[in-house]
């Protein structure tokens, strides 16, 4: 018996841990992205809320900029079966015999990559579409060959795959700093009709997190203005002076 009580606490210790945290939140595409930080030639970002073109929100869950490319990551939650065309505006999801419709995944990276493009301009974008594991992808013909629609754990081994280099470091630091400063964190200005995509994602909780580690932000006071600050400070040190 001693023993089994032994194993549960351990188990709970387990659980407890930051990295197992990190995955069971939905974070195994931050977990499996983490790996770029130590490399230069990667600067990775995460949730991410830009104002589009025509005036309204879209958010972008992961963005990895880098000299071979700027990777656009779409990720889904869906589970069950996964069935869209390219061309079509809704996808279907097939659960237990219930069939739901979704916005279709490519429609909503075109939108992020439009927005990009007014933000840092023309870039090699490469977008990835990503769900679950042991969700069944129907075969989904696409045109693109920039466009990939897989599994969550083929992320690093698509973006590993593009290695020539494109971009500089110095526009990668330009790119990263033009993104930053364009990003919407006001809570007010963000409700669901404004946002492109009208998918059940937390995007309200999401807008307050950091976008480098997705630690909470919060606001101090800077020299003039008010200022949000990264809350795993000093390990990470992102910073918006916007407010
Ligand atoms: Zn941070």
């Amino acid at each position: 018996m001693i023993y089994l009580i032994i194993l549960f606490v351990m188990a709970a210790c387990v659980v407890q841990l930051p990295v197992f945290k990190e995955y069971a939140k939905g974070g195994r595409v931050r977990h499996f992205l983490k790996t770029l930080n130590s490399d230069e030639n990667y600067i990775v970002l995460h949730d991410l809320i830009l104002a589009t073109p025509n005036g309204k929100m879209t958010h972008i869950d992961h963005l990895v900029l880098s000299i071979y490319g700027v990777f656009v990551i779409e990720t889904n939650n869906y589970k069950g079966r996964i069935g869209g065309e390219e061309k079509k505006k809704y996808w279907t999801q097939s659960l237990f015999g219930r069939e739901k419709k979704f916005y279709s995944p490519i429609f909503q990276t075109y939108i992020h990559i439009h927005t990009l493009e007014q933000l840092i301009g023309c870039k090699p974008y490469v977008s990835i579409i990503t769900f679950r594991p042991r969700v069944t992808i129907d075969q989904i013909h696409v045109t693109q060959d920039w466009l990939y629609i897989t599994h969550d754990k083929q992320i690093l081994k698509i973006i590993k795959q593009y290695k020539e280099r494109l971009i500089s470091q110095d526009e990668l630091i330009r790119m990263e700093n033009v993104i930053l400063k364009n990003l919407v964190i006001d809570k007010n200005a963000i409700n669901k009709k404004n946002l492109v995509e009208h998918s059940e994602k937390s995007v309200f909780a999401k807008a307050r997190s950091c976008p480098k580690c997705g630690g909470k932000l919060v606001v101090g006071k800077g020299r003039y203005n008010a200022v949000s600050s990264c809350s795993n400070f000093p390990a990470c040190r992102f910073v918006d002076k916007s407010g």
